[in-house]
């Protein structure tokens, strides 16, 4: 099993929850519809990663995550959920499942998970090779974390070690063979955590 870090232990994750259409911005990015209920993906263990392998088509979202134990966030961090943006497009149009292009081998770029107290005021920034690509908070969040923790233990169940990516604000993009990223996550504009990560050109 893979495993990330929370207070300099290795967590384990049976399933990464990932919410797709969480920020209005990204939406009309994406020229979707505002959902009438939250849209929810797993990506399976096989997914984590610390860095991006890289492969034509990927894209960047970058997210803030959460950590959960007996129920509860216990833990914030930052991670990119990884996207093949136009497999996804075919299988949405088909309507079919994005497992493809979600769901793959190394597809949740996890950051190590720091302690916290309460979810309100975290907030992210992405930068790509130095330029702030993304930037977003849980004020602009449609399904604010309380809500999606309940939700998502209600449907699906939330196991100790389990995490939650919780949506990404506007300005995906690209990623490219060697790009940089920098992602940072503050609370009420205290930095939390700096997580810094790497595609790998695989050939
Ligand atoms: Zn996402």
């Amino acid at each position: 099993m893979r495993s990330v870090e929370f207070m300099g232990r290795a967590v384990a994750p049976c399933k990464i929850v990932c919410i797709g259409r969480n920020y209005v911005e990204h939406i009309r990015e994406l020229a979707n519809e505002i959902p009438d209920e939250p849209v929810y993906f797993i990506k399976p263990n096989s997914a984590i990663s610390e860095t991006i392998i890289y492969q034509d088509g990927l894209h960047y979202e970058g997210e803030i995550t959460f950590l959960i134990q007996k129920g509860r966030i216990v833990g914030a961090g930052v991670g990119l959920d990884l996207t093949l943006r136009e497999v996804q497009s075919r299988l949405k149009a088909k309507g079919l499942p994005w497992e493809r292009s979600k769901a793959f081998r190394g597809s949740a770029v996890l950051s190590p998970f720091v302690p916290i107290n309460s979810w309100e005021g975290l907030a992210i920034e992405v930068y790509r090779n130095g330029e702030l690509v993304q930037k977003g908070d849980v004020d602009l969040m449609l399904y604010k974390p309380d809500f999606l923790v309940t939700d998502i233990d209600r449907i699906f169940g939330l196991d100790d070690g389990d995490v939650i990516m919780s949506g990404t604000p506007k300005g995906v993009g690209p990623i490219m063979p060697e790009d940089a990223f920098t992602l940072r996550l503050s609370q009420n504009q205290k930095p939390l955590l700096t997580f810094r990560t790497y595609c790998l050109n695989s050939t």
